[in-house]
């Protein structure tokens, strides 16, 4: 990593406070720019916030919850936020998953013991040796897919496994168990499991359970943005909230503006000023389903049969790896399963500091159809209430957001998208758009770098960081 010269003197606007928007902040402010940050929401940080969201006392993370790969990367070699504030936590079990009869899978952060616990060694065959070089590999692809990569071998594994569909790798397992973790951790792509690359995202983050752990942030995600937020003011940065920026005409002129927003919402932004092939583009940038969330107050926490997911971070809910691909087939089609797959968040079992007593957040969300706008909140207990009898009776408030709330909480979440793009073959090579330089938007100074851009959703800031990087190299800093 080139180091950049002194930023002072360099005036930078940034638009949104989500991870990637405050990322490229703290980089920018750290090197001295004067950076001002524009947020729509009363509160920032976007995807990383947290909230008593049920009962007093009881810290529930609005979004992003887990980290695996936000924890070592060159943006946190860069920017120290554990000097402002931020510590990470991690469960015992990663994340598991429950099948029927008191039976699942788990990923522990051992891929030897999660193989021999789920007694296929195959586990070990598909991610030994990707978790062993995932360090490496994690730099390469935590930024521009068209770049020289720095560890081309240890990317080349890894790009053979990413390609294939999800249906490809689970014909590998040979127990139910397996196959089922598979699909619970290949479905954080938001893809139908037949499709070209619908692996990227699970390889990835079951790799990264095994290097990294998937860890939470003590006192919840609200910390990430706060130590972010804590760097550039410590720069002498400023950061408004309870604005929407309509038109970068509004921003003055300073020497760079980054938009932490959608594609479509950029072109909005820069209006006339875009080259009208990019705003033709970014118009056309294609959404992901969307996501409907509850968040639970629960007593004494959720009463699993399958006694892995009592410890474990993350629980994936949805049965066998055949129910749970039926269910992302059909949320991809636009069809509503009456199963869907639903993702269950027990950070307090790291960070015991986010429960009162004995009555702990529970987070939970299921996929549903992009802008679908009926209430899944049946549909989520049922699924839990399946593979942990009694889960019903121990709830004693919810909190929901559904998917078209998402939208209006979060403009950036078009349709309830919670990872601002749909994870497509040419979205996951080209995004925002087919360039070799995705964070440039047609106009001088002027830079996306929401999770629109690479490397992608997560509140890992890697998107704000390599914008940030592309400003400086613009300016001659870099
Ligand atoms: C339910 C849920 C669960 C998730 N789980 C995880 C997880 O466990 N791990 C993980 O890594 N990621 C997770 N994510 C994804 C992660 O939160 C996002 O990928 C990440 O927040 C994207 O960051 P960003 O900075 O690109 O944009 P965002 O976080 O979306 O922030 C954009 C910000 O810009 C503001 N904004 C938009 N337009 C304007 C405007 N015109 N003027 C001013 N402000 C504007 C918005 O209000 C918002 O605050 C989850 C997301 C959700 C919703």
């Amino acid at each position: 990593m080139t180091a950049p010269k002194p930023a002072s003197g360099v005036t930078v606007s940034i638009v949104g406070s989500g991870p990637n928007g405050l990322a490229a902040g703290a980089y920018l402010a750290q090197l001295g720019a004067s950076v001002r940050v524009i947020e729509a929401n009363k509160r920032i940080g976007g995807g990383a916030r947290s909230a008593e969201l049920t009962l007093p006392g009881l810290i529930h993370d609005e979004c992003s919850g887990f980290h695996p790969l936000g924890l070592q990367t060159e943006f946190t070699q860069a920017v120290d936020l554990g000097a402002h504030g931020l510590t990470y936590l991690w469960p015992e079990v990663q994340y598991s998953h429950p099948l029927d009869g008191g039976t699942g899978g788990a990923a522990l952060r051992s891929v030897a013991r999660t193989a021999e616990r789920l007694h296929d060694r195959r586990w070990h065959s598909a991610f030994g040796s990707v978790s062993a070089s995932f360090g490496a590999v994690s730099d390469d692809f935590l930024g521009p897919v068209i770049s020289i990569p720095g560890h081309p071998l240890a990317l080349a594994n890894f790009g053979l496994r990413a390609a294939l569909p999800v249906t490809t790798i689970a014909r590998l397992f040979k127990t139910e168990a397996a196959k089922a973790l598979w699909a619970g951790v290949a479905a954080h792509a938001f893809r139908p499991f037949a499709s070209p690359f619908s692996s990227a995202v699970g390889v990835a983050l079951a790799s990264a359970a095994h290097t990294y752990g998937w860890p939470v942030a003590r006192g919840g995600t609200q910390s990430i943005t706060d130590a972010m937020a804590s760097v550039i003011q410590t720069g002498g940065g400023k950061i408004e909230t309870n604005r929407r920026v309509e038109s970068i005409g509004e921003l003055g002129s300073p020497d760079v503006v980054l938009l932490d927003t959608a594609p479509a919402a950029a072109a909005s932004i820069c209006g006339d000023r875009m080259p009208a092939r990019i705003a033709r583009a970014y118009r056309s940038y294609e959404h992901g389903p969307g996501a409907f969330k509850v968040d639970f107050a629960v007593e004494e926490g959720i009463p699993w049969l399958h006694e892995e997911s009592l410890t474990a971070g993350t629980v994936h809910v949805g049965g066998t790896y055949g129910e749970i691909a039926d269910a992302e087939a059909m949320v991809c089609q636009g069809e509503m399963p009456e199963r869907p797959f639903v993702l269950v968040g027990q950070q307090y079992i790291a960070d015991p500091s986010r429960s009162n007593g004995d009555v702990h957040p529970v987070y939970s969300y299921a996929h549903v159809p992009s802008g679908w706008a009926g209430d899944a909140t049946e549909a989520i207990i049922a699924q839990i209430e399946r593979f942990a009898p009694g889960f019903r009776d121990r709830v004693l408030a919810t909190h929901v957001r559904s998917a078209t709330d998402m939208s209006r909480y979060n403009a950036n979440y078009v349709g309830g998208d919670i990872i601002t793009g749909a994870n497509t073959m040419s979205q996951l090579v080209f995004r925002p758009r087919r360039t070799t330089q995705p964070y440039d938007t047609g106009i001088e100074g002027v830079y996306l770098c929401s999770a629109a851009t690479p490397p992608g959703a997560g509140a890992h800031g890697m998107c704000g960081y390599q914008a940030a990087r592309r400003a400086l190299t613009k300016l001659k800093l870099l």
